[in-house]
């Protein structure tokens, strides 16, 4: 330690000196006698402490006390005199002195003491004054303002983060405007231990708004309620809630019109809709939709939000010379006036808006498969008004309703169009069942009235053969006999063309339909034939069920069986294999034979009206057998189908719906 003593006493020099060196082992003493010394000692400065002499020569203690704390403010001053008074102790210690004592014998030993503590106490506030630096740096660090106030009183203090969110540049500044005074809460609004939190909107000094958030706690200090608060810079963050909200309302937006063009709305609902989700996004007082018509060269508009009226109304229309710049907007380039005011208002429309107070106007093309249809307008009382996030926004719902436009429009077309196809085709089938019905009446009246003159041949042959055989001799004979033949196998064909005729004409109503009872009366009905020759049949039983017509079965089954016993080789006895499956829904029942087959290429053919393979000769028939087939089927909503290979047989199979109890 380093005690500058000044004393211009060389004895009580020594005295002071002797009294330090006596208490403090570890001393240095730097005596001063005179002016020169004094000032070598401000010089060089290595002093911790000072005691001086109040009556000095040269000078007096206040003086130097003076001098010292301007230079040296935090080193301590002990004044030791016996001239002082009470006035100049109290003056010294509104400079800065540290101590006072009287010098004499007795207070010399206290003197030790003095100097002790207040050191001490010097060391204590500059340790104190250490940490409240380092407080205020580190407040000063934080992003976080810090003050400190007085339940509706004085502000106490603020960190420089505290002036720089407000804008401010001092403590003075703020005072000065007074401003602010809704950050600092009244002492009704805030209890003891609890803290306040708030956000706030805030304007600064230069016109800009933020938000801050306000944390407060009231606490005592030496007796004192104070509030201690932070104060946060939150308009970042309030920003990006906000366009994060605002974002959410664009999606539902879009997502609106993507549900209004799946809901199949008119172009008027939808435009509707979207202006209705977009017209509290932007900072506007008119939205409208308004469409163009190239042919009559006239605009209309489609739909329309504003406020108090503001705009066209639905369905106004006017020339589109009128409305604006179009070529512009062909070229999908979006008309902007940020001032109407300003700017030569050349259409009508422009005229009209202004006068109804607009200044800012925004026409974004509506463009669908490069063709402009329209624009959504924007419009606003304010100059200037919308972000460029306003302005995106306003593209993104034009490029939507474009879509949504055109799709319903399309939809509009194409329901037009089918109506027309179906009222087409709804003609041209009555005309075709017109037609079919008068073909089937015909055939039907051929085939009957073909009946009774067959009958009168195939009767007066008979006649002949029996009654007048002896007449003929054994060609006549033969003749009448190919006669009789022809008119059988003609009254087969008009027996099976009936049927044929029969099926398209009369109603088929379903019923379930045990096939294992249908096929044992089939099998009965042919047991003759099947006799003669002497075909094996093997049914699988049970046969599933099926919903069917049961004539129309009946006579389908008859002539399957009937084909598979007929179309074998000479010579082979005919063996037939039914059986039946489940498919789906349905139920498809196979007849198997073991007869010449059929080649693939023949497989749709003769399914149809007299289509045969063969000659009558070889295998008669009459080649409706198979049309009967297909017909009743198709009838009943079922179907049928064959394979076969040529010398390994054939399986024929019918379709039809599974009867489920
Ligand atoms: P039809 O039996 O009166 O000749 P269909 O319409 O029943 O007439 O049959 C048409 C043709 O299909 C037959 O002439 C025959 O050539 C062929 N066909 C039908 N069923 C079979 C079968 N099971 N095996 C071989 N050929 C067949």
């Amino acid at each position: 330690m380093h005690i500058l003593i000044i004393d211009d006493d060389k004895n009580d020099r020594f005295m002071v000196t002797r009294e330090m060196r006596r208490e403090f082992s570890d001393v240095e003493i730097e005596e001063v006698g005179e002016p020169e010394e004094f000032e070598q000692a401000l010089a060089a400065g290595r002093f911790d402490l000072t005691i001086t002499d109040y009556q000095l020569r040269w000078t007096n203690g206040l003086e130097i006390l003076r001098t010292l704390k301007q230079r040296f403010p935090e080193r301590p001053v002990i004044m030791f005199t016996n001239t002082g008074t009470q006035e100049i102790a109290v003056e010294a210690m509104k400079s800065g002195l540290d101590d006072y004592i009287l010098k004499s014998p007795k207070h010399l030993l206290r003197l030790s003491t003095t100097v002790r503590t207040v050191l001490e106490r010097n060391e204590t506030r500059r340790r104190a004054s250490f940490f409240e630096n380092r407080l205020q740096s580190l407040l000063d660090q934080l992003h976080v303002g810090v003050f400190r106030v007085i339940p509706d009183g004085r502000l106490l203090e603020v960190n420089n983060v505290f002036l720089r969110v407000l804008g401010l540049n001092s403590l003075d500044e703020l005072q000065s405007i007074g401003g602010f005074s809704e950050i600092f809460s009244k002492a009704r609004d805030i209890t003891p231990q609890q803290r306040r939190e708030r956000e706030l909107k805030l304007r600064k000094p230069d016109g800009t708004s933020i938000w801050v958030s306000v944390n407060e706690t009231l606490i005592t200090n030496q007796g004192e309620l104070v509030i201690d608060g932070l104060l946060e810079d939150i308009t970042g963050r309030k920003r990006a809630e906000e366009s994060l909200k605002r974002y959410a309302t664009r999606l539902r937006t879009l997502q609106e019109l993507d549900r209004s063009i799946l809901r199949a709305i008119s172009p008027a609902g939808i435009a509707q809709t979207a202006l209705m989700f977009t017209y509290p996004l932007l900072r506007c007082q008119l939205l409208d939709v308004t469409l163009f018509d190239w042919e009559t060269q006239q605009a209309t508009v489609l739909a329309v939000q504003s406020h108090e009226g503001i705009g066209c109304s639905i369905g106004e229309s006017f020339s589109l010379q009128d409305f604006g710049d179009i070529e512009t907007l062909q070229q999908n380039q979006a008309l902007i006036i940020e001032n109407l005011a300003e700017h030569p208002r050349l259409y009508r429309i422009q005229q009209r808006l202004f006068d109804q107070g607009i200044r800012f106007i925004m026409n974004v093309p509506v463009i669908a498969q490069g063709q402009l249809i329209g624009s959504l307008n924007v419009g606003a009382i304010q100059p200037s008004s919308l972000t460029e996030e306003d302005m995106d926004n306003a593209y993104e719902v034009a490029n939507q309703l474009a879509i949504a436009i055109q799709q319903s429009r399309l939809r509009e077309e194409l329901h037009r169009y089918t109506e027309q196809l179906e009222q087409l085709v709804s003609n041209r089938t009555q005309q075709l069942e017109e037609a079919n019905s008068a073909l089937e009446a015909f055939a039907y009246s051929i085939s009957h009235d073909l009946q009774e003159p067959l009958r009168a041949i195939r009767g007066f042959a008979t006649i002949l053969l029996e009654e007048y055989d002896t007449a003929l001799n054994s060609v006549g004979q033969d003749l009448l006999h190919r006669i009789a033949s022809s008119v059988e196998r003609m009254d087969n064909l008009l027996v099976d063309l009936l049927a044929y005729s029969r099926l398209s004409r009369v109603d088929l109503p379903l019923q379930p339909i045990n096939l294992n009872l249908l096929m044992r009366q089939v099998l009965t009905q042919l047991e003759s034939s099947l006799e003669e020759k002497q075909a094996q049949i093997i049914v699988a039983e049970p046969l599933l069920e099926v919903v069917g017509n049961y004539r129309t079965v009946e006579q389908i089954v008859t002539n399957l069986l009937t084909n598979s016993i007929k179309f074998v080789a000479a010579g082979v006895q005919p063996q037939v294999r039914i059986w039946s499956e489940r498919r789906n829904r349905n139920v498809r029942l196979w007849v198997e034979d073991n007869g010449i087959g059929i080649q693939l290429q023949h497989r749709e053919r003769i399914f149809g009206v007299f289509e045969r393979l063969h000659s009558i000769e070889a295998y008669p028939g009459t080649g409706i057998g198979l049309a009967i087939v297909r017909k009743g089927i198709e009838r009943m909503g079922g179907q049928v189908g064959m394979e076969s290979e040529v010398g390994g047989g054939s399986r024929f199979w019918i379709e039809l719906p599974e009867f489920v109890k």
